[in-house]
């Protein structure tokens, strides 16, 4: 669904994704793991176009989106993004957050896209919540909100980068159990995340990211139990 070739981005003098090769393929979960610094928020935020990639290409659905007169609005509301952060709208309540981009950006009537986000508020569990703010809620509520969130959309791909890091470690299970609910749903999902086990446990595909290069690739197995590179060897062992 999503095609990334000789991807690059340079923050001034520095290069930090350096030929990024991969695709994202349809209904998969992919993981990327590696050390802070390596690159991965940056290639999360060039998928969506949130940076502007230095050179290469991102096709999604055969076309360049980089190109000159692609409909970007169009593209960016086919991903769903959820962020270390939350990036609540405080002000407003629970189920106010989950309709107001699909009335605005969407152009969905308030009724459906009430109905829409009820239904995907009832998936992350969170449904008898509606009317809360977001500040009566804890950080696992928030970020099952800010999932809800984004569903309401109904993105094709949805990036997740690091959804749980900045969550209390009681409720780092909740959000990860709603991740993986949604996987199984047949979602297309892409998540940064340092938790190894749920990453074992969900992915199809694993992308070990070093110093802006993808050093190793592959299905869980292969990078966590037999994993070829030295990098991926030190990495492991360091964190494992
Ligand atoms: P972490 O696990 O800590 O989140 P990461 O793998 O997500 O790390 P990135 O956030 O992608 O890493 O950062 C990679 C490199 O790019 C870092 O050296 C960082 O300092 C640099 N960088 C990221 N964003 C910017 C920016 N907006 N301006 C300048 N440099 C940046
Ligand atoms: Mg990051």
């Amino acid at each position: 669904i999503i095609e990334i070739n000789h991807l690059k981005k340079s923050f001034g003098d520095n290069e930090v994704l350096k030929d990024i090769q991969t695709t994202v393929n349809k209904g998969e979960v992919l993981t990327i793991i590696g050390s802070s610094g390596s690159g991965k928020s940056t290639l999360l935020r060039c998928i969506n176009l949130l940076e502007k990639p230095t050179s290469g290409e991102i096709l999604y659905n055969g076309e360049n989106v980089l190109q000159k007169g692609y409909n970007l609005s169009t593209y960016r509301t086919k991903l769903g993004m959820v962020f270390q952060s939350f990036n609540l709208f405080n002000n407003l309540n629970v189920l106010e957050n989950c309709t107001t981009g699909q009335i605005t950006v969407l152009k969905r009537h308030p009724e459906e896209a009430k109905k829409i986000a009820l239904e995907n508020l009832d998936k992350v569990g969170l449904k008898e919540f509606q009317s809360a703010k977001p500040s009566q809620l804890s950080g696992g509520q928030k970020q099952r909100v800010a999932i809800a969130r984004a569903l309401s959309m109904n993105p094709d791909v949805m990036l997740f980068d690091e959804p749980t890091s900045a969550l209390d470690p009681e409720t780092v299970g909740e959000v990860l159990k709603t991740m993986k609910d949604l996987a199984q749903t047949g979602l297309t999902m892409v998540i940064v995340t340092h938790e190894m086990d749920f990453a074992r446990d969900v992915s199809d595909r694993v992308i070990f990211m070093d110093k802006g290069v993808i050093a190793e690739e592959g299905a869980p197995e292969d990078i966590f139990v037999h994993p070829k590179e030295e990098r991926t060897k030190a990495f492991l062992s360091r964190i494992l």
